[in-house]
């Protein structure tokens, strides 16, 4: 009979779906991936889901049914608790599974400076969970504020801070802003919405800091202009419920607090004896190999790696997408050259990982986006219809991509969200969870 190559793939996000998507219907190879969700999520839109742009069901999509037509690639559902290298095995909630080959692509989550009590304060945004828990939040604290008639406590139920002014921050601030001050504006009696206070907070002297400086200034005034309230220099330095202080004395009163501020590599890379950086990531080789580890990889967001073109790979879903599609590929020239003369050198012959840069990009609201590839800079409607097909175009199932269309074009035109019914006991919608 003859014996498939297993390879186990931890994680179902940018890089370990497309990893098992390059891998499928070859018949070398026995494919098990496993994720602790059932879906794959876009998280570029999480911030959406959040701000009841869109729902969901819009972002996320089965794993199984992406993965229906590979025959040789099977869908496990459960947590990954541990790997023991020496037996090739992985254990996780439910069962251990033997690999001959194993890809870790677990991804990043949040991180608080070695601060882990302000999680218990702040909403992280890295799952759908989590977007529906600051959407629920938010839309709550609205009817609370509606019922209130303390004006102080009213104030504080109306105020939201993001802390963190990269991407993610500034994402979530624009569309805070589009939601209060257009979209809900003649929806409540009482409140008055102009009140409602979004505030951006980033230690650093500029906001999108990986951004040209033009962008940042751009960003900075747009975000004025949608009355977003915006703090540069000052670091967080004490958080409890609804209040932060910074190192410069201010003091924030605020129902919902956000961490946008960092992320650190899934704590599963704490079970591979390999170096990794001070945010757990690991120094893969230049092949994505862990170093001493010849049969485990590693993708996405939990490695650091400079390129052979020294260009440092970023933590961006292209970058992963890439590195699981070079991940199979060094699989397959593993499995041709191991049959052949060079099986005694074939490990030290595996092709290195080379990021082809596609730019960046982030959306401050509606009609106004930064976005810079190579030279090429844009601001303002030209980078926003750019961000518009590019998030349309990478989003998994054509399903989800006209939902996705239909909201923001209903959005656009009667500046009306999608999805801002909430349910006061879990704070989820029934329709709401992935297809
Ligand atoms: C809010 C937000 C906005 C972003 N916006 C952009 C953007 O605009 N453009 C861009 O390019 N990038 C963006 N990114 C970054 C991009 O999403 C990441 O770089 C990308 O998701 C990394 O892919 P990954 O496969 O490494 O990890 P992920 O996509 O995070 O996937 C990891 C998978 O592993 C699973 N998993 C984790 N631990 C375990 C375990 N122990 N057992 C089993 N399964 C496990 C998770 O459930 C998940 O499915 C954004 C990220 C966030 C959070």
């Amino acid at each position: 009979m003859k014996s498939t190559h297993r390879v186990a793939i931890i994680g179902g996000g940018f890089a370990g779906l497309h990893c098992a998507q390059a891998l499928a219907n070859d018949e070398r190879f026995s494919v098990t991936l496993i994720d602790q969700q059932n879906h794959h999520l876009f998280q570029p839109l999480l911030y959406q889901v959040a701000t009841a742009s869109l729902s969901a069901v819009d972002i996320a999509r089965s794993l199984r049914a992406i993965l229906g037509k590979a025959r040789n690639v099977s869908v496990l559902l459960d947590t990954v608790t541990a790997i023991d290298s020496a037996q090739h095995e992985i254990t996780c909630e439910h069962g251990t599974y033997s690999y001959d080959s194993l890809v870790i692509a677990a991804g990043a989550r949040s991180s608080y400076f070695g601060k882990d009590e302000w999680a218990k304060y702040t909403f992280g945004l890295k799952s759908l969970e989590d977007s529906r828990q600051i959407r629920h939040q938010v839309l709550n604290a609205l009817e609370r504020a509606e019922r209130c008639d303390d004006p102080e406590e009213q104030r504080r139920l109306m105020t939201v801070a993001i802390i963190g002014g990269g991407p993610t921050g500034v994402e979530l601030a624009g569309a805070f802003s589009d939601l209060v001050r257009r979209a809900l504006k003649t929806d409540y009696r009482r409140i008055d919405l102009n009140d409602f206070r979004i505030i951006l907070i980033q230690s650093g002297e500029r906001l999108l800091k990986s951004f040209a400086e033009e962008h940042s200034k751009y960003t900075l005034e747009r975000l004025q202009e949608l009355g977003v309230e915006v703090i540069l220099g000052p670091r967080v330095d004490q958080i409890e419920e609804g209040y932060l202080h910074l190192n410069d004395g201010q003091e924030i009163k605020a129902e919902t607090l956000i961490w946008a501020a960092g992320v650190a590599a899934s704590p599963l890379t704490a079970s591979l004896d390999c170096p990794r950086d001070r945010g757990g990531r690991i120094e893969v080789e230049p092949s994505l190999a862990v170093p001493g580890h010849p049969h485990i990889f590693a993708a996405g967001d939990l490695v650091t790696l400079t390129d052979p073109d020294g260009k440092t790979v970023p933590g961006l879903a292209p970058a992963a997408m890439q590195m699981g599609q070079h991940i199979a590929k060094v699989l397959k020239e593993d499995q041709r050259l191991q049959k052949t003369r060079y099986a005694e050198r074939y490990q030290s012959l595996r092709p290195a990982y080379r990021f082809r840069d596609k730019g960046i990009m982030a959306i401050i609201g509606k009609n106004a986006a930064v976005a810079q590839t190579g030279k090429m800079k844009l601001k303002g409607f030209p980078a926003w219809l750019a961000w518009l097909f590019i998030h349309l175009a990478f989003l998994i199932g054509f399903r989800n991509k006209l939902a996705v269309l239909l909201s923001w074009a209903f959005s656009y035109l009667f500046d009306k969200p999608a999805a801002r019914v909430f349910s006061i006991s879990r704070g989820i919608c029934k329709d709401d969870e992935p297809q």
